[in-house]
């Protein structure tokens, strides 16, 4: 059996990939992006050998059925592969809750899957200008590419929530204000900050560098106040 979907690695029991859900989550093999604070490297290239087998992921879900709730679709960029669809499908018929981690790449991919989807997990990863957005995924320009998917999540019925991660070396306090601020005047309801932790090539950011962003009461109230649903993740 042809795999639809390539894949790069499997949990098999979360409780903080899905809110209020437990999940398995399956991470997609390859990515267009070069994030600096990338905790998935080994998953950005999408020409690497499957490291599972679909089928047997399928087999696993089988007796996994009555104890989680759904399956999560994560990466890597789940949008790059053509067959999210059909794996999506498959899972959903098996009467799993589906959640999609993305970053918003190929918004016409993106309009496909919403409808077979519960909830998206949205990676904003800098203020929607060209060059601090290109700055943040790697040298890429895909701005407008982010902003559709956006869009479509806005119109959509699917719940969703934006997070950011929240890197020093390329995000500052003034940049989540401009972000958190875009997102709100958009309609977006449910925001939250990822602490980063650095890379293994990041030998110079400190503790309280990655901290700054949550002991900022100026900027924690602000967006308490602008989101109905705003948290910190660290
Ligand atoms: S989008 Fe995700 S997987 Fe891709 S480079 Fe960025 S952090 Fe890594």
């Amino acid at each position: 059996m042809v795999n639809p979907v390539k894949i790069g690695g499997v949990e098999t029991f979360s409780t903080v990939d899905f809110p209020d859900k437990i999940a398995a989550v399956v991470f997609m093999q390859g990515c267009p992006w070069r994030c600096p604070f990338c905790h998935n490297a080994f998953l950005q290239d999408g020409s690497a050998a499957d490291n599972f087998i679909w089928e047997n992921f399928i087999k696993f879900l089988n007796t996994r059925r009555g104890i989680l709730d759904g399956v999560v679709f994560s990466g890597g960029e789940p949008l790059m592969q053509n067959g999210l669809s059909s794996a999506i499908r498959e899972v959903r018929e098996m009467g799993f809750l589906i959640g999609l981690h993305t970053g918003g790449y190929r918004p016409q991919h993106l309009a496909e899957v919403l409808p077979l989807v519960d909830w998206v997990g949205f990676d904003i990863k800098a203020p929607l200008s060209e060059e601090k957005y290109k700055i943040a995924i790697g040298g890429v320009n895909h701005l407008k590419e982010v902003k559709e998917s956006l869009h479509l999540l806005l119109e959509s019925k699917v719940d969703f929530e934006c997070r950011t991660t929240c890197d020093p070396r390329i995000l500052t306090i003034a940049d989540i204000y401009a972000i958190a601020d875009e997102l709100a005047a958009a309609g977006v309801k449910k925001y939250f900050l990822q602490k980063y932790r650095p890379v293994e090539s990041d030998k110079t950011t400190s503790d309280a560098d990655c901290e700054q962003f949550f002991l900022d009461a100026g900027l924690t109230d602000h967006l308490r106040k602008i989101f109905p649903v705003f948290d910190v993740r660290r």
